[in-house]
């Protein structure tokens, strides 16, 4: 057990219920709680998600058009980001960071802090795209996913602090560097905070918006407990398919530098199927689907409650 009765109790007791969610074909229903001591011990997480913000999020952030590292629409959909977190009640801040050759980009970072201080969990999605395309899946997708549980955290009422993050500078086929750079800043600030003793994860979220099963993907040798195993489990939670796969060579999104610093991270994202139009034109909102939102921001929720 990672948490007191007593907390839990007391958590529930705040907000004034403890709702348990119809049974689903899913098992999570009542029974299933049952069975599992942390769950029987603390409230429900919100009903599940639907997807509608999300796909309205993302569609909104589509809608800016190809957001470049350093670009106007860049930092245009950050300030949106931004503008949800601070009307969800989260804390945020906003890190700079140099796009070598393009000027500047930033994180978009919103925190919850829990009870309990010595774990920490992070979400995040890359908020820029390459040159050509709206890029509606890769990654205006993760960026809506993340808004929307920003709208929902607090009643999610997660154990462990949670950092919410849009970062920037992802693409390197547009910024020429060796490192996704608004994820380099963000773990060097995440490992600044003790991520080292804290974090049980860095989640990244991209191309979450259409192709499914999901795969998670992450450069460990085999899924660890506290990482790919639990992020498997929050899937198994809460219906939604998904299967952890190994990078092989470099990893493609921004849990790749929290790795090398030595970070416990993973990417949710496209399976099997692909994306044929990343980093293309034809990359555009009408492709999203609601319903792959609505199992990425679930599974996402489960594993950061
Ligand atoms: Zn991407």
């Amino acid at each position: 057990m990672r948490r007191s009765v007593g907390l839990a109790i007391g958590a529930a007791a705040v907000t004034g219920a403890i709702a348990w969610p119809a049974a689903t074909p899913a098992g999570d229903g009542p029974i299933a709680a049952l069975l599992v001591p942390e769950s029987a011990q603390r409230a429900e997480l919100p009903p599940r998600a639907d997807g509608s913000r999300a796909l309205r999020a993302a569609r909104g952030i589509a809608a800016l058009g190809p957001r470049p590292a350093g670009s106007a629409a860049e930092r245009r959909a950050h300030a949106r980001v931004a503008r949800a977190f601070r009307r969800a009640g989260l804390r945020v801040a906003v890190q700079p960071f140099t796009v070598p050759g393009h000027g500047r980009s930033r994180n978009v970072i919103g925190t919850l802090d829990a009870p309990r201080r010595d774990c920490l969990k992070i979400a995040m999605a890359h908020a820029d795209t390459t040159a050509p395309g709206p890029g509606a899946n890769d990654n205006a997708s993760g960026v809506g996913v993340v808004m929307a549980i920003a709208a929902r955290l607090r009643r999610i009422a997660p154990r462990c602090d949670v950092w919410l993050v849009a970062t920037g500078a992802e693409e390197r086929i547009f910024t020429g560097q060796g490192d996704h750079l608004g994820a380099l800043a963000l773990a060097r600030r995440a490992r600044a905070r003790e991520a080292k003793r804290r974090l049980r994860f860095a989640l990244s979220l991209d191309e979450v918006g259409r192709d499914r099963p999901f795969w998670l993907r992450s450069p460990a040798a085999a899924p660890r407990p506290h990482v790919e195993r639990a992020l498997l489990r929050a899937g198994r939670a809460t219906g939604v398919a998904v299967s952890w796969v190994r990078d092989e060579g470099d990893s493609m999104s921004d849990h790749r530098e929290f790795e090398l610093l030595g970070l416990p991270a993973a990417k949710l994202g496209v399976g099997a199927g692909g994306e044929p139009c990343r980093h293309t034109a034809c990359d555009t909102a009408d492709r999203l689907d609601r319903h792959s939102l609505a199992l990425a921001q679930r599974l996402a929720e489960r594993a950061l409650w």
